[in-house]
Formats: structure tokens, sequence, C-alpha cells
């Protein structure tokens, strides 16, 4: 398949900012691409090479890129460079560079996808003495043969930058129209997906064997299942009457998620769906010794520990854990972990995420041996507002952020990739008067004045919305900065400024700065007041009014672990603040 094509659809989709449109011409797209190839065409289309937990980003040092870029135009690296400066997109320039290529190769083979992509692969693989050598002459010969138009792509592509904001549900919407029947068949392509956090892999097997083989998809030891979510609500009665009048309240560890696949060794997976396995052998030992069952897949909190005294830390400890590739046995030794089992989705050949929770628990059971290391969640079944009450008080004492609520009935399957009514929080900041810390997603920056020149005065929030696949601003947070992070702060976004607002951000300020919405902070607030500038849940409460966070602050946790559609949802604020109107 000729590149030249993948590249007119990209242009398409950077021209618009409706979902529709953007999904409109996926589908054209995907009904052209040879089955075989589908797998690659979605990958390279939301900038990859693979799904995000294989852990192997492209992401070529924009040096060695312009070195490519200057072996196949006959331009010199420093006129390159300073072209790049101008411009600020290093696609951009690749275009008119080779525009105007002093160099003419006599025959120039027209690109094919499966060349772009087999040599992309080898830049990503490429490591070791000669690896640099080899990077630069693979993306000459990629530039070499393309038109100015596939070279912009192609350097986007090759240094990390491709972002054109396709979103993994347009994907889904696209492959259920361009292979089946569109209503029917998305849900069960969504199942697919969430079972195996591999939207090729699924696009592949639905373009090859049809809607039959994805009705039939089987959980795979090794992919990741995406994560069941939460609610939450700050009444104990509501939550009861809500899960049915009688529910599991489990212990909320407050710890990191952890996916445990386990075969003749063990892979983990984080909330994100990153593998964190070498971060954790303790884990992995403890876990090798501890599950009685050939292939298993279960989930857990693992919780930083005081071995002496078996007390639980503060959650803070476990992020010296977190992204080590050297002093992993130090930190192992330094700090120390538990792993909180609470649920098992598969064991020995048998997909669980089907079975009501109690029944999932007892395989649990059947198949853990506790140690000091692994454990199992605590947990009381109760229909009474006391027992929840006191066992709440009981979760604080020990250390934990307090009780998740979960539905034992008929609804209690596992709901990979979905956050429902069917698990609800409940945390100690709800008993103050204070609202709970949010999560939003940094969207835009405003200039510093001041003490801040030169770094950003205010960055601009928002929050999620998965109806629309857009982020919905509802505050500007300059409060809660300390000096040392507002300094980082320019170096930090660099890469992540963009022109224009960004195709899935909706917003009436207009910031100095837009950015691509990556970065996930804590933010706490005194109250939600209803807000004539913002648009999260805009119309929701009152025509032509959207909401907002007064006093917002930092509170100084960037949440790494959650990506930007995990942040707080628009209904959440709005929820929050319908409970907040009950308060007063
Ligand atoms: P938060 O920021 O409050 O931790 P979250 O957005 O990361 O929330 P939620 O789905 O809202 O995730 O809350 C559930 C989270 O609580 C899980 O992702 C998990 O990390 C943690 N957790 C702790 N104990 C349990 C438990 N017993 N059962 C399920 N999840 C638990």
């Amino acid at each position: 398949m000729e590149y030249a094509r993948l590249v007119g659809a990209y242009e398409n989709i950077d021209a618009t900012t409706k979902r529709l449109e953007m999904t409109g011409h996926l589908v054209e797209l995907f009904r052209e691409t040879p089955p075989d190839l589908i797998d690659r065409v979605v990958y390279l289309s939301q900038g990859k090479l693979y799904p995000d937990f294989v852990g192997i980003e492209m992401g070529m040092d924009e040096k060695l890129a312009i070195r490519s870029l200057s072996l196949s135009s006959g331009y010199s690296e420093s006129k390159i460079e300073s072209e790049w400066k101008r411009s600020g997109d290093l696609g951009l320039t690749a275009a008119e560079v080779l525009k105007e290529r002093k160099q003419v190769t006599l025959f120039r083979e027209p690109l094919t996808v499966e060349k772009v992509y087999g040599n992309l692969e080898k830049i990503a693989r490429a490591t070791g003495p000669g690896s640099q050598y080899l990077k630069v002459k693979l993306l000459a010969d990629l530039l070499g043969n393309a038109s100015p138009d596939e070279a912009k792509y192609v350097m986007k592509a090759v240094t990390g930058k491709l972002r054109l904001g396709v979103a993994d549900m347009t994907i889904l919407d696209a492959l259920a129209i361009a292979f089946a029947d569109a209503k029917e068949a998305r849900s069960e392509i969504e199942r697919a997906y969430n079972l195996s956090s591999d939207l090729g892999m699924v696009a592949g097997m639905l373009a090859k064997h049809g809607l039959g083989a994805i009705k039939d998809f089987k959980i795979t030891v090794g992919k990741p299942i995406r994560p069941m979510l939460a609610e939450r609500l700050t009444s104990i009665e509501e939550i009861i009457e809500k899960t049915g009048g009688r529910c599991a309240a489990e212990y909320k560890y407050d710890g990191l998620r952890v996916q445990a696949h386990v075969s003749s060794e063990i892979t983990l997976f984080s909330r994100r769906l990153e593998n964190i396995t070498g971060q954790f052998p303790d884990v992995c030992d403890a876990l090798l010794k501890s599950i009685r069952a050939k292939e298993a897949i279960v989930e857990g909190e693992c919780v930083p520990v005081n071995v002496e005294t078996g007390e639980m830390l503060p959650f803070q400890q476990i992020s010296h854990r977190r992204g080590r590739k050297h002093g992993v046995r130090e930190a192992v030794e330094e700090f120390p972990v538990i792993l909180f089992l609470f649920d098992c989705l598969y064991v020995d050949g048998e997909d669980l995420t089907g079975e009501d929770l109690l029944n999932r628990r007892e395989r649990l059971k059947e198949i853990v041996e506790e140690s000091a290391r692994v454990k199992i969640s605590d947990l009381v079944v109760t229909d009474d507002p006391r027992v929840f009450g006191s066992f709440f008080e009981k979760a604080i004492g020990d250390g934990c952020e307090g009780l998740l609520a979960k539905s034992i009935g008929a609804d209690s399957r596992y709901r990979a990739g979905a956050r429902g009514w069917q698990w609800i929080k409940y945390k100690r900041d709800y008993k103050s008067e204070m609202i709970d810390t949010i999560d939003l997603v940094a969207v835009g920056a405003f200039a510093g004045r001041g003490r801040r020149t030169g770094t950003y005065g205010a960055l601009l929030m928002a929050a999620y919305d998965p109806d629309e696949d857009v982020f919905k601003t509802v505050c500007k947070l300059g409060a809660g900065f300390d000096d040392e992070t507002l300094a980082k702060l320019p170096t930090l976004f660099k890469e992540y400024l963009i022109e224009h607002t960004h195709p899935r951000v909706r917003s009436e300020l207009k910031p100095d700065y837009w950015l691509t919405p990556s970065f996930v902070l804590e933010v706490l607030g005194a109250e939600i007041t209803l807000s004539p500038i913002h648009t999260c849940g805009l119309d929701a409460i009152r025509e032509g009014s959207g909401l907002a966070i007064r006093f917002p602050r930092f509170t100084g946790t960037w949440r790494d672990d959650k990506s930007p559609e995990d942040a707080t949802t628009v209904q959440e604020v709005v929820e929050m603040y319908e409970r907040q109107l009950k308060r007063v």
C-alpha cells in the first residue's frame, strides 16, 4: 500500500476538529487498507509502532533526524537547524527542504506503508554501538524516496511528534463502520479492545476474520485488560442504596494499582498499562510463590510498608520505586511493598470477567496462598450503614484512603475499561467541608509576569468528557506551585506546545500557549461555582453557564499514573456541584 494514501488521510484528519469527520476519513482509509496491513496502519495513525504496553516508543533524537535530512537533501545541518528554529516543527522543515532538494535521486521508488513501518521499527529497536549511524541511514533511506508531504509525516512520526488527535474511541467507531454493521458491532469490538488493550490486533482480527472472530475473542495472558474504575459518593446511605441495598465494602488501599499476568513468568502492568515488571522484582518473586495456578490474571494494589511494624506508609514512598532502570535492588530494600489482591480475572483458560464479584473472590482465595508480601484485600459484606461506617474508620486507622463499595448482585461482573456505579469509592476527604481533590488536564498556559517572568503564571485546566471524547476547561490554576516546579515548567512543556487549540479541547478562554493534553495534575479547590467562561458542564445546571473550581490549588502531585482520559470527568464535576448544593 502506498504511504501517500496514509498521508492523504492524515492531511484530511489534520484539517478537521470534528470527530465525525475524522471518523469518516478513517473509515475510508481502513476500507482501502489490505487486511494484513491494518494493524500497522492503526498504530501509525496514533504515532505508534505497537500498543502502549509493549513499551517501545519512537522518538529519534532531533539532531540525528536533522543529519538524515541533510544527507538526503544536500543541505547543511546548520541550515536545516536554523530553518527548524524558525518553523518550530521538524516535519514542516523536512517538507520545505525537500521541496527544493539539491540532491536529486533519479529513481525514486514510491514509499510503501510496509517500508515506512519497517524502517521506523528498525530505528526504534536499534541499540548499542553503531546504532546512531544505522538510525541516520534508515531515516535517510525513507526521506530520499519521500515526497515533501510524505517527508513531513515521516519526520513527525520518527521524532515522536505525530499527534493527529485520533483517540482510541474514534478508531473503534471507524472500525465498526468499516467492517461491520456499526451499531451491533461497536460494543463487541470495544469489548475485544478492553480485554486486550491492543487496537491494532483487534483491527487485524476484524478485517481478516470478521465480527465472528471478535465475538469469540479470548483473553490472552500477557496482554493487559483495561481496568475497571469506580464512581464516587459522599454519603454511606446513598452508596448502599446505589449498590442494591447490600454491598461488599473493601479497604481502599493507597498505593499503585497492579495487574499481574502469571504464567511461567510474571508480567506486571500499571493502571495505565505500562509494563512495570522490571521495577518490582520482589513482587514478581512473591507472586510466583503465592499463586497456585499455571496461568492467572489478578489485580491488586501495591502499598509501601514498614516491614518492622507492618504499617502501611504514605503513597508517595512508592514513587521511589517507579521509572527506575538502575538501583532497582537498592530501592527494593529501601522501599518494601505489600501487594493486596482484590480481583481475579482469569485462571487456567477460564475468563472470569463475566462472573459475579464474590465468585471471582472465591477463585482468588483458591489460587492465592497468602504470605508476608501477598495478601487478599480486607472486606465485609453489609447492608448496614453503621457497619460500613465503622469499617471505614478501621480502614483509615490502618492507613487506607477509605473504602470501595462494590456491588455484589447480578451486575457485578468485571467491566473492563469502564467507570461505573458497580464500584463506588468513599474517601476520608469527604468528611471535611472541602471538596475532594480532582485530577485535571493541562490544556493551555498563561505567560508569567513579575516573579514568574520566563515561566507560566497559570495553567488552563480541563476535565474529560468521555461522551464527546474532549477536554473541557474548568479553572485557571496558578496556586500551589513551588519555585522549583515553576522553573521546570517551560522545559517540561516544551514538546507539548502547539499553535492552535488542540482538536480535543473545548475552550472559550484563549491562553498564551496551547498544550497537547498530556499532563494530569491533582487539584484541590474550595468549592464549585457556576461560570460564564468555562466549558465544563456547560448548560448542565443552567443554560449558558459552565462550572468552575473556585480557589484551585495544585497539591504538588503530578498524576503521571493517569492518562488524560483518566482525569476527573465533566459528569463527576457536575455531580460534585449538585451534592455541594444539597449540603448547604
Ligand atoms: P483515586 O485517584 O481515587 O485513586 P483512580 O481514578 O485512580 O482514583 P478509581 O477507579 O476512581 O481510580 O478508584 C479505584 C482505585 O482504587 C483503583 O484504581 C485502585 O488503584 C485503588 N484501589 C485500592 N484498593 C482497592 C480495592 N480494594 N479494589 C479496587 N481498587 C482499589
